[in-house]
């Protein structure tokens, strides 16, 4: 008997391996994640709605719009939500590219990029960063065709740290056709303070075919709640829009309301992050490590080939190694961060 055959794009995709458990929470700096509580009111406002848990959620996601077009002084029919912004990228990515057309992206960088791509049936074509981690804008430019369809952005690039500055934005929003989507994920941009970066929604005001990528996975700390969106052009955002129903809970909505209107207090944790960040970095470089200036809430070790014997060396706490090309480490609390420092005082 036979049995469905997959596309061959979905085929060749990966099964999904979880990685070994962490610990503990305070030692797992694998992910990303904030090590923080939700900001004030955050729990209360979502506690409230787990009530109502038999009835749909606003599928509209109506208030968490109006309050996300306030915060970011565009209209409503500029948003996307999803259930995290990986979901808008995937959505995004099909939206605009399917069988026989191409998409560019950096590489490394974010590993559900390829992945979203493969769905999309796209062929993904990968542009390596340069030697500073940061990405190779000319030979993105060099890597677009006919063909093209989505060029990814990643800024701050994940794993590696690095912003796009807005000159090399520039370049590529000046670069690449305007029917060509440019999706700038800023996943991270709360974490940012080079004040040569780039601004996907400056680059928005100018350029329709620009959609800008932000979550409330990172710096609001509410990961394990799945909301993101993103921020576009009408028609744009009116093609991302097209999900499977009601993704986004109410639970999810009212906590994401609820953490924007705490942007102070967002604000302030995301100041101790940057904080501990810059003086992880300082400590791994003055043991001898390459740290690339990372604006984001984790560093990256380049070390190729021993990335596993690294990420091991840092044991009990969990980091994340990419096979024979370096070790990501997130920023968690200061006495976690202390316990890589240790791990790592002599380099590889
Ligand atoms: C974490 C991350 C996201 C956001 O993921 P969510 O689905 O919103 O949790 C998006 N892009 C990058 C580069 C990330 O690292």
């Amino acid at each position: 008997m036979t049995t469905p055959v997959p596309r061959p794009a979905i085929a060749a995709v990966p099964a999904y391996r979880p990685g070994r458990p962490a610990v503990s929470d305070e030692l797992k700096l694998s992910s990303n994640e904030l090590p923080f509580a939700p900001l004030p009111g955050v729990l209360a406002a979502a506690t409230q709605l787990l009530g109502r848990m038999n009835r749909y959620p606003d599928a509209g996601c109506t208030a968490l719009y109006e309050a996300l077009a306030e915060t970011f002084e565009v209209e409503t029919d500029q948003l996307a939500a999803g259930t995290g912004s990986v979901d808008v990228l995937y959505r995004a990515i099909a939206a605009f590219a399917g069988p026989g057309d191409e998409v560019v992206l950096p590489w490394r960088s974010f590993e559900a990029y390829p992945l979203a791509i493969a769905v999309s049936g796209a062929t993904a074509v990968p542009v390596p960063l340069r030697a500073d981690a940061t990405h190779d804008v000319d030979a993105m430019l060099a890597a677009v065709t006919e063909r093209t369809k989505v060029v990814l952005v990643c800024t701050p690039n994940n794993p590696t740290g690095p912003v796009l500055t807005s000159a090399e934005l520039d370049r590529i929003l000046a670069g690449v056709p305007s029917h060509v989507l440019v999706v700038v994920d800023e996943a991270y941009v709360e974490f940012v303070r080079d004040p040569l970066a780039a601004s996907g929604l400056a680059a928005l005001r100018t350029h329709p075919n620009v959609l800008v990528l932000r979550t409330f996975s990172k710096a609001h700390g509410l990961a394990g709640l799945r909301v993101g969106y993103g921020i576009g052009n009408r028609d744009v955002v009116e093609s991302v829009r097209v999900a499977v129903p009601f993704g986004v809970t109410d639970v999810a909505q009212v906590a994401a309301i609820a953490s924007l209107g705490e942007t102070d207090a967002m604000r302030r944790r995301v100041e101790t992050v940057v904080a501990e960040r810059d003086r992880v970095a300082a400590a791994l470089r003055a043991a001898g490590w390459q740290v690339p200036v990372s604006e984001a809430n984790f560093v990256w070790l380049p070390v190729g080939e021993q990335a596993l014997a690294v990420a091991a060396r840092c044991e009990p706490v969990s980091v994340r190694p990419f096979a024979g090309e370096g070790v990501r480490v997130t920023i968690g609390d200061p006495s976690a961060n202390d316990l890589v420092i240790e791990a790592l005082r002599d380099p590889a």
